[in-house]
């Protein structure tokens, strides 16, 4: 037996499911969770000391690979002038500077302490500038736990088959209208019908919690067209993409600029941290200086803006995001031949840094695709692949993510695993 077995059934005792998140328990793939001891660089080390070249890198944050040599030491610095303050620092003020010029949509941010935060903070925003009730989301798109949003959600609740949660009043529940991403035709039929009733839409400009999606030719600008003429808000949740798909993030590679937009994961550089920002006019209406209210202990903790601040200088970098690219690029044609070559129907999806696996032989573009991929061929690689040192999403329903650490070497080594691993499951 292993140490990670006995530390799960350890953990049962006192947290629900062994976990404190639910995607780590392994259900969507069966068999023990793999508990972490540390990380370096693309790979992570598990209690028993066995290392993995890692595709999660936390659910996105390590774009820079883990225990980025730099970010500690930013941290160490800030450590010994104290972990919280509960009052304005500087550092808060870079961090806001450097997210704006970096984001031009964005004339002013928020900080908060997760993803979730982000798009609950930007939904009650984008309700109160409108004083409309109802929200536009897209089926299998995850944007964190709030009430709201946990209609028809990816990730996990999508892993687990439960993507409306109980415990979400209907009231509330009723408010939500889910519609198929990349499905402009519906969009348009239901702003048609109700546009001028609809606060926001909100959207992941390219999916990743349904495995991953990129959005079709046509989609966000037809988004941003259907808000225009509403009054709606365009909400992009990039707490993904931010940064991941390109420093300018989704929005800044499509072209498309939303009202809103909500960052995590990178932003905080593997720290507790997100944030909402967007037009000065509909920012100015949060509290203080508006009655829109949201506040936060920890927001723009300083040490997490110095984990944050340090990545996103590391990433700006010329070149950093197409060289991520070009890594996750070889990685993707890699696996497609290993694939093709043991008879495996499969398919890839990338934007930048993100990518989708896919058991099927279709270039997959929606949710109903994504939910009718061999999902038993995927438990079996991604037993396979553990097996064999790499650490793939514990679920179908995931993007990966490559960091600037994984190495030729490192692709390498992946793709020989991946070779053994298709034979071994193409019977
Ligand atoms: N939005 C998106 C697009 C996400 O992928 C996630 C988390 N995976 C969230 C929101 C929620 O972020 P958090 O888990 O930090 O609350």
């Amino acid at each position: 037996m292993t140490r990670s077995h006995d530390l799960f059934q350890a953990a049962q005792r006192h947290i629900p499911g062994g976990v404190n998140s639910p995607v780590r328990a392994f259900r969507g793939v069966g068999g023990d969770p793999v508990f972490f001891e540390r990380a370096a660089g693309p790979e992570v080390f598990d209690a028993d000391g066995k290392g993995y070249i890692d595709y999660v890198g936390s659910w996105g944050p390590m774009i820079l690979g883990h225990a980025h040599p730099e970010v500690l030491a930013a941290v160490r610095e800030r450590l010994d002038k104290g972990l919280s303050f509960g009052a304005p620092t500087e550092l808060e003020t870079v961090m806001a500077d450097k997210v704006c010029e970096l984001v031009p949509s964005m004339d002013m941010v928020r900080m908060v302490s997760s993803g979730t935060e982000a798009t609950m903070s930007a939904l009650r925003l984008a309700r109160g500038y409108t004083g409309r009730d109802k929200i536009v989301k897209f089926e299998g798109c995850y944007h964190g736990h709030a009430d709201s949003l946990l209609v028809k959600a990816g990730s996990g609740a999508l892993t687990f088959g439960e993507p409306s949660s109980p415990g979400v009043p209907a009231a509330l529940a009723e408010l939500t209208i889910t519609l198929r991403y990349n499905d402009l035709d519906q969009v348009r039929e239901t702003f048609a019908a109700i546009g001028s009733e609809i606060a926001c839409i909100i959207v992941e400009p390219v999916a990743g919690n349904m495995n991953c999606i990129p959005p079709v030719p046509g989609f966000l600008e037809g988004l941003r067209e259907v808000c225009d003429q509403s009054g709606a808000l365009l909400i992009f949740d990039e707490v993904m993409t931010g940064f991941r798909v390109a420093l300018g993030c989704a929005q800044g590679l499509y072209g498309i600029t939303p009202d809103l937009t909500a960052l995590g994961k990178v932003i905080g550089g593997g720290m507790p941290v997100g944030a909402f920002g967007g037009r000065r006019e509909i920012m100015s209406r949060l509290s203080p200086l508006g009655p829109v209210y949201q506040a936060g202990t920890l927001s723009g903790n300083p040490i997490a803006m110095a984990a944050g601040l340090k990545t996103l200088e590391l990433i700006s970098a010329p070149g950093f995001h197409d060289r991520l690219t070009a890594t996750t690029a070889k990685l993707l044609g890699g696996l497609q031949e290993r694939a093709d070559a043991a008879g495996i129907p499969f398919s890839t999806n990338q934007v930048g840094g993100m990518f989708g696996l896919f058991f099927t032989g279709e270039r997959v573009t929606n949710y109903d695709q994504a939910t009718r991929c061999d999902q038993e061929r995927f438990k079996a690689f991604f037993h396979g692949m553990l097996e064999r040192g790499v650490y793939l999403a514990p679920s179908a329903f995931e993007a990966g993510f490559v960091s600037s650490t994984h190495s030729d070497g490192h692709i390498q080594k992946t793709l020989d695993a991946a070779a053994e691993t298709f034979m071994a499951i193409a019977g």
